[in-house]
């Protein structure tokens, strides 16, 4: 073998380990990158986005113009124009904006004043305020202050001799045998 033969396998040699020891080092140093990084990042990404709930502010039902008017701004419903004067079914009178229970039908009685009358409220469920004109008292529902009507006393139609004069539009009838929707209780008042 001549001394130009010799030197041209060594060289030839000398190449080939050299491209397999480069490309091992390169592919191993590209897969360690390619395994590692983007894929955790993107995976820890979507999986907080997939898992994170929608923040809903909890709130009391919405409420009608109509609704709001009576409820919010204090007003009043004209008389024998509520769907509740003239009911008698067996059931249950609840707030219309919050469900809490506040007025039985057991309690309901017939005064022909115009409006739902009781003689009665669930035990601390209507909450008493003196009118700002001092000759009349309002009546709220406790829970979420929407406004109910007026509670008159000393006139004589039942024994309890107590009128919760009430606005239909304010209450929300569940006849019974019917469940009753979760009454809404939020730990901030609006
Ligand atoms: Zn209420």
């Amino acid at each position: 073998m001549s001394s130009s033969s010799r030197r041209s396998l060594v060289s030839a040699g000398l190449a080939v380990l050299l491209a397999v020891a480069c490309g091992a080092c390169g592919t191993s140093s590209t897969q360690d990158v390619a395994d590692d990084r983007p894929a955790n990042v993107a995976g820890e990404t979507s999986t907080l986005v997939e898992e994170t709930p929608p923040v809903v502010a909890p709130a009391y039902n919405p409420l009608t113009p109509d609704e709001a008017r009576v409820i919010l701004d204090r007003g009043t419903e004209w008389a024998f124009s509520g769907e509740y004067v003239n009911t008698k079914t067996d059931g249950t009178y609840i707030c219309r904006q919050c469900n809490m229970p506040l007025y039985r039908s057991s309690d309901k009685f017939e005064s022909e004043c115009g409006w739902p009358s009781f003689d009665d409220e669930i035990p601390g469920r209507v909450q008493r305020l003196r009118d700002p004109d001092g000759s009349r008292t309002e009546i709220r529902c406790a829970n979420c202050g929407a406004h109910l009507g007026h509670v008159f006393l000393g006139e004589g139609f039942t024994k309890k001799d107590t009128r919760h004069c009430v606005n239909s539009i304010s209450l929300r009838f569940v006849p019974a045998g019917e469940p009753l929707p979760a009454p809404i209780v939020l730990e901030t008042k609006p």
